[in-house]
């Protein structure tokens, strides 16, 4: 976020609540491969990427969150919405993920103070860029600060999903969370969703990551995912028969699967083999970043894509087309769909002297081939790996005398 936005939020907390704010930040994230592992306790490669939501916030001597957005105004006059941490609960609307994250920081046993919060945020809220763990792991690390506590990193994480789940009733996994919470800049993280141990690789230098966005979010998105969740759910079961000590697709080798595949429905069958060849690009995607082979990067992504369309059907006509167009387009190294589909975003590693170039060519091609559809918005987004949560030095008219905060891993 730019300094601009940054004295702006400043001076719009000063306005609204007469004091001088801390600033607290979250990436946003891009998963670069292993789309619809998560929830089949596999593998994921995500990126904290530079959009963020940042948090201006000051302590209040009672048990209330005061908390305000300047992206979200409320309709309905006041521009405050009130919650209590003695009886935190929902309110069904945005200040569930904030009221959320700190029911269930109290529910570890930490006493928080009440707090004054002003949200501000550069990342597109809803297009699969994770806005929401943004906005969970900024409140939790502004409400840690805020009350003198501190939390291990991953625990925030896990906290800011527990939040999602009961106060949101979104059940994602903690892919969104562990990565606005522990990203690195220059780096990706492989983890492993079922122990949540995680590897940072380096990411090949001299490329942004361009996220473009098709602009379009199909119905289907949220019930076809239930029914793939259901579907490997169905799988494993199936599997079992042959396979007793399975929990999860996880925990199948491809030589097993090709052994017992016909026992599946069609349908049951390709579902699983995603999830299952997915888990190994994950891990043949490590290996080429460990030892800097970019070039394998494009066709394992490439290949992450294909099987998404045709085995997990969860891709578009959208989608596919971005891609192609990506493909070809000037700079291009990788790219495929990302996020859980039926719309939604790609991303794309592209050369940083011609990711301008690059952005030019695929969303003149998708104008002109979604031309007519006036619906239709799409936009590109070239970012670049960031750092996770942390809290950001206070402004000072001697920026070098601004001392870095000890534990702080802040860009
Ligand atoms: P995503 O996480 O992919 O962006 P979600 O639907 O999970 O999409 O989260 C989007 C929701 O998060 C918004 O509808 C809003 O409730 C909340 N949110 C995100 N950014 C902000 C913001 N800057 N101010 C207030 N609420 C926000
Ligand atoms: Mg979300």
């Amino acid at each position: 976020m730019n300094s601009e936005r940054l004295s702006a939020l400043r001076q719009s907390f000063a306005r609204l609540f007469g004091q001088t704010p801390r600033l607290f930040r979250a990436p946003g994230r891009v998963n670069l491969i292993g789309e619809h592992t998560d929830y089949n306790d596999g593998f994921v490669m995500p990126v904290a990427i530079s959009r963020s939501t940042v948090i201006a916030a000051s302590p209040r001597d009672d048990r209330q969150l005061h908390m305000s957005s300047l992206d979200f105004r409320e309709a309905s006059g006041g521009n405050v919405r009130v919650s209590s941490l003695d009886d935190p609960r929902p309110a069904r609307a945005w200040t569930d993920y904030i009221t959320g994250v700190a029911a269930m920081l109290e529910r570890r046993g930490l006493r928080l103070r009440g707090a004054n919060l002003l949200v501000a945020s550069d990342i597109p809220a809803g297009a699969g860029l994770s806005s929401s763990a943004a906005l969970e792991m900024a409140s939790g690390w502004a409400l840690l600060h805020t009350a003198g506590q501190e939390m291990d990193r991953t625990e925030l994480a896990l906290a800011g999903q527990e939040a999602e789940h009961a106060f949101v009733g979104t059940l994602c996994g903690i892919m969104d969370q562990y990565i606005s919470a522990n990203g690195r800049a220059g780096q990706a993280t492989c983890l492993d969703c079922r122990s949540l141990s995680a590897e940072q690789l380096q990411l090949p230098e001299g490329f942004d990551i361009v996220i473009c966005n098709t602009g379009v979010k199909h119905e289907l998105a949220s019930s076809e995912y239930n029914v793939r969740r259901r579907e490997c759910q169905q799988g494993v079961e199936l599997l079992r028969r042959f396979l007793p000590r399975i929990q999860n697709l996880r925990d199948v080798s491809l030589p097993d699967f090709e052994r017992y595949r016909d026992a599946l429905p069609e349908v049951i069958q390709r579902r699983c083999r995603h999830v299952i060849t997915e888990n190994q690009r994950v891990l043949r995607t490590r290996e080429a970043l460990r030892e800097g082979h970019w070039n394998k990067l494009s066709e394992l992504l490439a290949a992450s894509h294909q099987s998404l369309r045709m085995d997990y059907e969860v891709s578009c006509a959208e989608l596919d087309l971005m891609v192609d167009l990506a493909q070809r387009a000037p700079g291009f190294l990788a790219g495929r769909m990302t996020g859980g589909g039926f719309g939604g975003c790609t991303v794309n590693l592209v050369e940083r002297q011609r990711s301008e170039a690059f952005v030019k060519a695929v969303l003149t091609g998708y104008n002109r081939r979604t031309g007519g559809n006036c619906g239709i918005q799409a936009e590109a987004y070239v970012v670049a790996s960031a750092s996770g949560v942390c809290a950001l030095p206070d402004p000072s008219p001697q920026p070098e005398l601004v001392e870095q905060i000890p534990g702080e891993h802040c860009q």
